[in-house]
């Protein structure tokens, strides 16, 4: 119905999440109609820069446009503890409630044995490096709940025995199967400071 290019732009809208077919069809008129070529050149620009300008951290993995994020660049904070997360946007929302001084590693994504997705697949092998090359002495692992986060903490609570690391993670706060997006900050800054020991 519409003009090719026109439904081209209207499938890319929809892989947005939470975006169906009408809100992806006036986000495409709303372009068309609302942005001039300036705002286009912008629009395009920013897309395409997000690929090619956007790489992961050399040491945490979080999106950066530099060699080092914001944080690892950030050399006053405290090196002795470590939140490990799921995904880059996760140390963004960490950093908005802002009570934390210490570093982050970013894993990329959870064990999932029923997606395939195996050890290998994330980036424990970083993580373990800069527990064993690092002062490091106690991992909080801050994600949403489930069993790809329980499997995923207790293998690397059994790769870490052999370390003095204390592995604990944030307790209740985190309702099942909730994005960490919706967590507020205040829920969050509780369940951080509510954390608990993984033991055997
Ligand atoms: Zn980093």
């Amino acid at each position: 119905m519409f003009p090719e290019c026109v439904n081209e732009l209207i499938e890319c809208f929809k892989k947005f999440p939470g975006v169906g077919q009408k809100s992806a069809e006036r986000m495409a008129f709303s372009l068309l109609n609302d942005f001039d070529e300036d705002e286009i050149d912008n629009f395009s620009n920013s897309v395409s820069n997000i690929k090619s300008k956007i790489k992961k951290c050399d040491v945490c993995n979080c999106i950066t446009d530099q060699d080092l994020c914001f944080v690892c660049s950030d050399k006053g904070r405290d090196n002795s503890v470590l939140i490990v997360v799921e995904n880059s946007k996760d140390v963004f929302l960490l950093e908005k409630v802002g009570n934390f001084s210490g570093y982050y590693h970013v894993l990329g994504g959870l064990i999932s044995p029923f997606d395939d997705i195996g050890p290998e697949d994330i980036d424990l092998k970083g993580l373990f490096d800069r527990v064993r090359n690092t002062n490091i002495n106690e991992i909080i692992f801050v994600t949403r709940s489930g069993i790809e986060a329980d499997t995923t903490v207790m293998y690397i609570k059994r790769c870490l025995d052999d370390s003095n690391v204390v592995i604990s993670r944030i307790a209740n706060g985190i309702p099942i199967g909730a994005d960490m997006d919706y967590i507020d900050s205040l829920t969050l800054e509780s369940a951080l400071n509510n954390r608990k020991e993984v033991l055997d």
